[in-house]
Parts: C-alpha cells; sequence; structure tokens
C-alpha cells in the first residue's frame, strides 16, 4: 500500500543531538538541548522533585492504576491556579475546563483537535504563528488540517521583538483567526513582548475579535517568579477573552520524559458561560479518550504532591529560582566575555532575551563553522540553549563565537 511513499526528513533537532553524540572531541558543547543543565553540563532533578517521589513511593495506597480521561484531578485544579492565579474569577465562576495531556506537545494537539472540529470555520480563517516559533507547532496544528499563517516576530537588525510587523499583522487578520501566543520566554529567540505591549496586543485581538491560544511551557523557568511568568495569560482572561491554554511542566519541574502537562479551556465571564464550560469538557473528554485514553500517572502525581503542599511549593519555587538564576548569570557571563574580546556587534540581546534559549543573530554559515572548528553544537538559525553553558565552557563559547564572527 505505501510504495510511493516518499522519505521524511529527520528532525533537524534530535539530528543535531545525534551529531554531538558522536562527535568524539573533549572540548564539544551542546547549545542544541532543549533540557535544563547543571554547572557540570550534567541533568538535575530538582530537590523538591526528589522528595515528591519519596512521598509517592511511601504512600501505602501508591499504584499503577489507570487515571480518569481528564486525568488526576488534584493536578488539573492546580495547575489551573498556577496559570489563572489562585483567586481566578474564570475559576470561581467555573468556566475553566482542565484536561491533562502528554506533557505541553499534547496539550497543543488536544487543542488543535478541538479547534480542527468546533471551531466555526466559515471563511476558514488561519492559525497564526510566530516568525519564527518552536517548529513542532506547524506541524501540529497542520496535521489536523488548520491552514496557517505566520505574524512577523523577530527583527535582525535589533535582535528584538518586531513590533510593527507584529501589530500590522494582527491589525489585518482576518476576524476569528487564531493567534498562537507564547506566554513568556519564546522559543527559539527569548524575546518577550513588555507588559505594556501585550496590553497593546490584547487590544488589537479584541477590536479584531482574534481567538488566543497561549503556549505556556517555561512557568517559572523563565524568570524565577511565577505569577510573573504567567502574567500575560491572567491579563487576556482579566480582559475577557475566551482562549486556550496549552500548559506543560517538562521544563519547570525538570520531568521532560514524564509528559505532565495540561490543556485548559476558558469561557468568557457572562450568563451561560458555565454551561458552555460543560459542553466544552465533555467534547475534550472524548478528543482525550480516543487520542490517549487516559493520560500517565507518575509526573502527573509528581506535580500534583508539590504543588498541592505549601512547603514543597516553597521549595519548588527556590529550585525554579536555582535554575532561572544559573541562566541568567551564564546569559551575563557570556554577554561580559564577549564585550571583553570586543566581539564586532552588539551583544545586549543576549541578556535581555528570556529563558531557555537566546537569537544569537550568527548566520547559518557561521553556525556551521563553529561546529566545524569548535565542536560547539547550536540549531542552523543561531539559536543557542543557555543551559548548555556553564562555568567552564563560557569562555570557550565566547572565544569562539568571537572568531567566527571575525572570520
Ligand atoms: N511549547 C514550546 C514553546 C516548547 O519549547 C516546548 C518544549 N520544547 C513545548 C511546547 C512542549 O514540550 P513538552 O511536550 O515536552 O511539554
Amino acid at each position: 500500500a505505501f510504495e510511493s511513499i516518499s522519505m521524511a526528513p529527520t528532525d533537524p533537532l534530535f539530528g543535531l543531538m545525534a551529531a554531538f553524540r558522536a562527535d568524539p572531541s573533549d572540548k564539544k558543547v551542546d547549545l542544541g538541548i532543549g533540557a535544563y543543565r547543571d554547572d557540570n553540563a550534567k541533568p538535575w532533578i530538582l530537590p523538591v522533585v526528589k522528595k515528591a517521589e519519596e512521598i509517592i513511593r511511601s504512600d501505602p495506597s501508591n499504584n499503577h492504576e489507570y487515571l480518569p480521561i481528564a486525568g488526576l484531578a488534584s493536578l488539573t485544579s492546580a495547575a489551573a491556579k498556577l496559570v489563572f492565579g489562585g483567586d481566578s474569577p474564570a475559576i470561581q465562576e467555573k468556566r475553566v475546563a482542565s484536561f491533562q495531556t502528554i506533557s505541553g506537545t499534547g496539550a497543543l494537539h488536544l487543542g488543535a483537535l478541538f479547534l480542527a472540529k468546533f471551531y466555526p470555520r466559515g471563511s476558514n480563517p488561519p492559525v497564526y504563528l510566530s516568525n519564527p516559533t518552536w517548529a513542532n507547532h506547524h506541524q501540529i496544528f497542520q496535521n489536523v488540517g488548520l491552514p496557517i499563517a505566520q505574524y512577523p516576530y523577530f527583527a535582525k537588525e535589533t535582535c528584538g521583538l518586531d513590533w510593527n510587523g507584529l501589530t500590522s499583522t494582527l491589525q489585518s487578520a482576518e476576524p476569528g483567526s487564531i493567534i498562537l501566543l507564547h506566554a513568556c520566554a519564546h522559543n527559539p529567540t527569548g524575546v518577550d513582548p513588555t507588559q505594556a505591549q501585550w496590553k497593546e496586543i490584547a487590544e488589537i485581538m479584541k477590536a479584531r475579535k482574534l481567538f488566543p491560544f497561549f503556549d505556556t511551557a517555561y512557568q517559572g523557568f523563565a524568570s524565577g517568579d511565577l505569577a510573573k511568568d504567567a502574567w500575560a495569560i491572567q491579563y487576556f482572561v482579566e480582559q475577557g477573552f475566551e482562549l486556550c491554554v496549552a500548559e506543560s511542566f517538562a521544563k519547570n519541574f525538570g520531568i521532560y520524559g514524564q509528559r505532565a502537562g495540561c490543556f485548559h479551556y476558558v469561557a468568557a465571564p457572562g450568563a451561560g458561560a458555565e454551561e458552555l464550560t460543560k459542553r466544552v469538557g465533555s467534547q475534550l473528554a472524548i478528543l482525550n479518550r480516543s487520542e490517549i485514553s487516559n493520560p500517565p500517572i507518575y509526573g502527573a502525581k509528581i506535580a500534583s504532591t508539590v504543588l498541592n503542599d505549601p512547603q514543597l511549593f516553597k521549595e519548588w519555587e527556590q529550585d525554579l529560582r536555582t535554575m532561572s538564576g544559573r541562566i541568567i548569570a551564564m546569559r551575563k557571563a557570556l554577554y561580559e566575555k564577549l564585550v571583553e574580546l570586543k566581539t564586532p556587534g552588539t551583544w545586549d540581546h543576549i541578556t535581555s532575551q528570556i529563558g531557555m534559549f537566546s537569537f544569537t543573530g550568527l548566520s547559518e554559515p557561521q553556525v556551521l563553522k563553529i561546529r566545524e572548528e569548535f565542536h560547539i553544537y547550536m540549531t542552523k538559525n543561531g539559536r543557542i540553549s543557555m543551559a548548555g553553558l556553564n562555568s567552564k565552557n563560557v569562555d570557550y563559547v565566547a572565544s569562539a563565537i568571537d572568531k567566527v564572527v571575525r572570520e
């Protein structure tokens, strides 16, 4: 049946990881990695996660049974509070439907599937993705048959936000278009709108009747402040938007492979919102059932144990500050070294960008050269993972950047 099937390209990021592993050089540096590393370039199990695992294992009622279709209720309720705020009127008014999913990817997929099936398609408005965006966004929305469009996001000249491009595209987007927004720590650029800019984005979206779909994969991991990293979502909810949120616990709990995440639907306030949320939830349940039957239990228990215990929650916040603090320190160290070397160009964006990733502004030939000559691995678009930098390799990376920029 498949004689004419074509060969699909390999995933560029996973290909990069394989090339790194195969490189025998002892100087090699992995700046492609999308996971946190400690100062010894090793994966880090959060101390609070270790504690939660001990609590889970020593609980005599612990088992490996199926979860309900919507997932672990103690997780989804705590997850909603984390994103929308503990005293969120949307939660109090029962206009939030929350489903546990296969991490953030699964949450995006469930949302995409829901939109493909139920969003009024009248004139077939597209899903707008930022240009650039996390590459998987394209496939996730395309795979459910939704048309894709892009809004400009990154200004090459400043390595900052393309504010004019972004706003003029939203202003001319067809009413009803779905706009995918990175809640914080934009991947791959590390560039976020300011709060004043978020307010303007909300205003344009309200006036143009655009539908927000937030992707939040770095809450707490970006700034170390959970509320700050959820500010944009909470502002949009406060403004009365009907919206969707895909929430991942991979980065902020460091439980990447456990695949813990949540999808949230929020109805606009007003009469009938609670009843509408129930109907939406009933359809989401059917989709979750047919896609995954029920979500995985172990990561859900870890996150739920921490989120629902005030003492563990505090310890988690400390762990988040450890991760975000180390990353911010590496940004500063890289920046200072480049300035010290008088590397041609401006490098302020390294410290003003936020989160796991930074768009360095290096060109593709420079990226390939730095890989070849210095065994430093980054994606072709010049994105580096800050988590791959540490006190032992940051000077080496800075001088390698300096050399390829000068060549
Ligand atoms: N969205 C963005 C922007 C991401 O960077 C990631 C992780 N790289 C995800 C979603 C989803 O990751 P996961 O499925 O591991 O939660």
